[in-house]
């Protein structure tokens, strides 16, 4: 696969000490696509990317975590002093344009789509730039999507946020990679279709027959060597945790 992943951040519901919430960088023949952009994401962006290099944004769902960062990001576009700069597409759930404008406290209509060029997902296959993308519904309390990314014969999926989902063990199947949200360490009384536990991840994993486990949407409180114990009693293969700043180039 020619493709490089980037991990800008991976902090699962919020922020953390040492880096952002949900944001991955996906670079492919010269093509620049930014899979969620959280909150903290937009400044650890810039230390790899120059933020006006980004040719697309594909949002998997409305939470603060994987989106609101956007907000900074249509200022630093509309509002540059060598003006403004061609809007991009952003790739989201229905309304996106709408939940973005509220976080940005202006009225509808004006200010994102000044930016950027909103296009609705609904389950299937599109090409964005060099890559193959497909989309899913995820099991999470708003309307979610999990990506594949295909690219000269190697894949990528992307669980973004969920709980137990078959929807995911497909986009992941034989996947070269799956980065699989892992929110929760097992334990009793945890809420149903809203995330998964490290187990819950390499289950997953080990039914799509993933190449590669790596889990992401790390929350703070837990501790990610317990979390990669328990994903690893489910999952054989490779596996790791995801840090910010590391670049996955599967091959
Ligand atoms: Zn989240
Ligand atoms: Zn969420």
């Amino acid at each position: 696969m020619t493709v490089r992943t980037t991990i800008i951040g991976c902090s699962g519901s919020f922020p953390g000490p040492d880096g952002p919430a949900s944001c991955y960088l996906v670079e492919a023949e010269g093509f620049r696509l930014l899979l969620d952009l959280g909150n903290g994401a937009l400044g650890a962006l810039q230390r790899h990317v120059s933020l006006y290099d980004i040719d697309a944004i594909c949002l998997s769902h409305h939470h603060v975590d994987h989106c609101i960062d956007m907000c900074g990001y249509s200022v630093a576009r509309t509002h540059h002093p060598d003006g403004p700069r061609p809007r991009i597409p952003v790739y989201g759930p229905a309304r996106t344009a709408e939940r973005l404008t509220r976080g940005l406290g202006l009225e509808p209509g004006t200010g994102m789509t000044d930016a950027f060029d909103f296009v609705t997902l609904s389950p299937g296959t599109i090409e964005i730039g060099p890559l193959r993308v497909t989309v899913d519904h995820m099991n999470h309390p708003v309307e979610t999507f999990g990506f594949r990314l295909e690219q000269a014969g190697g894949s990528l999926a992307y669980s973004a946020d969920t709980g137990v989902c078959d929807a995911l063990v497909e986009l992941a199947r034989d996947a070269d990679v799956l980065l699989c949200e892992a929110s929760f360490l097992d334990g009793p009384g945890l809420p149903a279709d809203l995330h998964l536990t490290g187990r819950q991840a390499g289950q997953h994993a080990a039914r799509a027959g993933a190449g590669q486990l790596i889990l992401t949407h790390l929350v703070t409180w837990n501790d990610t060597a317990r979390l990669l114990e328990e994903a690893g009693s489910a999952y054989r293969g490779p596996l790791s945790a995801a840090v910010p700043g590391q670049d996955i180039v599967p091959g």
